[in-house]
């Protein structure tokens, strides 16, 4: 059977488009992974036979649950939340939880949709999956945040376990939120069982964990650039974000001998051309997690840098690192990246590259690694944190630090498998999105229709 006897590309999009309204972003994540699958599954008939890439892209399960709790002046306040279970063909659903305001299913599917892909490349046995609230942790007390992770764990816990759905963190949610869904897990079930990860280190988390996300997508590019001959020595580089991804980018680009220029957050973005390095980077660290302040305090902070509204792209900077959340940069951005001479970009948050953004850094071969490919390193250690608590073990942190280089290295040469296009040019992202498709839709094929 040729492909022409099925729908095509564009005919497959309407179709998603329709069965999903009102969801752009996850129609978004939909269409520029099927670009490349439609390709790929030219001459395949099974794929098409069997319906996969319609499967793949229909989650499994939506749950959606209502989250009461009490704030600080005893009113009732009422959230939604949601766990998406996309895909379980080749293991137990595993992705984040979210909890920002401008969370929404659509967003969340989109996630769970990438998180399916993603896993896949990482090699280890993990499916996919996204979870979270449209909650505002910022300006919440500790108390008001423990009593909603309570609240939301109270629903969550049923649907969630160490062989059916492993939750870890995402924006809004860190050790912090961890720890109290954790313990309310633990309250609720009477079990001790490796239910989350990006625990703390004191009750099963794994060392390398905080790290391994910023660290994994430097990783990413570290091996794009050896691959055209380059290393991350001696250039600059513009980093979106001050969460726990973008500090820990920024940490080890300047440890490779690197000069970071630029953080952010939602208010806007500091620029410092003497660099942003280790002392200032733990500064930053501390400012957000601890004091939960803003990243316009640090030009008050130290002199020489800048603090200024909207996005850094505009940064002359031969390294780019978007660590912030999805659609932070767009067309316009990336031309301006391109004309003032980025090499490389390697995508340390989900999807921050819009559609029209990703072409312009393709048009121009600038090394692009995608988020689901070049951030995987925090996922994959999580994959190693769910191994450690099924042992009763715990790896040291120069044995996961080993691990996740492997790891990053092994997901690079699994791009470069499919994405070489023959001119020294490889397009990480037909590499990625078909490295990961093979392998979930090879499990799916092999389980009939079910
Ligand atoms: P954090 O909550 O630690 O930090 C998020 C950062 O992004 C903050 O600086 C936040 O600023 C900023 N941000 C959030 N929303 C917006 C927005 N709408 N516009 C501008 N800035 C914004 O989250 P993480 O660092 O964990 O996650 C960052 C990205 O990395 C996300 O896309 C996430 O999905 C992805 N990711 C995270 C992984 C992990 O291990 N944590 C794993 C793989 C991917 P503000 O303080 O103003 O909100």
């Amino acid at each position: 059977m040729a492909v022409s006897d099925h729908v095509n590309l564009e005919q497959f999009m309407e179709g998603v488009k329709k069965r999903n309204p009102g969801q752009p972003e996850f129609v978004q994540a939909v269409h520029e992974v099927a670009q490349d699958i439609f390709e790929f599954m030219e001459d395949k008939v099974e794929y098409h036979e069997a319906q996969i890439l319609r499967r793949i892209a229909e989650p499994d399960r939506i749950i959606s649950f209502r989250v009461c709790w009490e704030d600080d002046n005893h009113n009732v306040r009422v959230q939604r939340g949601w766990r998406v279970q996309n895909n379980n063909a080749i293991g137990p659903y595993k992705g984040g939880i979210r909890f920002h305001p401008s969370v929404t299913e659509s967003v969340l599917k989109f996630l769970a949709f990438e998180q399916t892909f993603k896993n896949s490349l990482t090699g280890l046995p993990m499916g996919g999956g996204k979870g979270g609230a449209n909650f505002n942790p910022k300006g919440k007390s500790d108390a008001e945040v423990m009593r909603f992770c309570q609240s939301f764990m109270t629903e969550l816990y049923r649907h969630i376990g160490p062989d059916t759905d492993v939750p870890a963190g995402d924006i809004g949610v860190g050790g912090r939120e961890i720890g109290y869904m954790f313990g309310q897990y633990k309250r609720i079930t009477n079990r001790w069982e490796g239910v989350l990860t990006g625990k703390g280190q004191e009750y099963g988390g794994s060392q390398m964990r905080p790290e391994a996300t910023g660290y994994g997508a430097v990783y990413f590019l570290q091996n794009m650039m050896k691959h055209k001959g380059m290393d991350v020595e001696g250039h600059t580089a513009v980093i979106s974000g001050s969460g726990n991804v973008a500090t820990h980018a920024a940490e080890k680009i300047t440890q490779l001998g690197g000069k970071v220029l630029t953080l952010s957050d939602s208010g806007g973005f500091i620029h410092d051309p003497d660099g942003i390095d280790q002392e200032k980077i733990d500064w930053v660290k501390h400012l957000k997690t601890v004091k939960r302040g803003r990243i316009s305090e640090y030009a008050d902070e130290f002199k020489g840098a800048t603090f200024h509204e909207g996005r850094p792209w505009n940064v002359t900077a031969d390294l780019a690192l978007p660590c912030a959340t999805q659609n932070e940069l767009n067309e316009d951005e990336a031309k301006a990246l391109v004309s003032n001479g980025c090499k490389g970009v390697s995508e340390g948050a989900n999807m921050p590259t819009t559609l029209e953004g990703v072409k312009v850094f393709h048009d121009a071969k600038l090394m692009y690694g995608p988020g689901k490919a070049a951030n995987a390193g925090g996922v994959a250690v999580s994959g190693l944190e769910m191994s450690q608590n099924s042992e009763r073990i715990s790896w040291n942190h120069e044995r996961l630090g080993e691990m996740l280089t492997d790891l990053m290295k092994g997901i690079h040469e699994k791009c470069t498998e499919y994405g070489d296009q023959g001119d020294g040019y490889v397009d990480y992202v037909k590499g990625a999105n078909i490295a990961g498709f093979k392998k979930v839709a090879d499990a799916m094929l092999a389980f009939g229709v079910v």
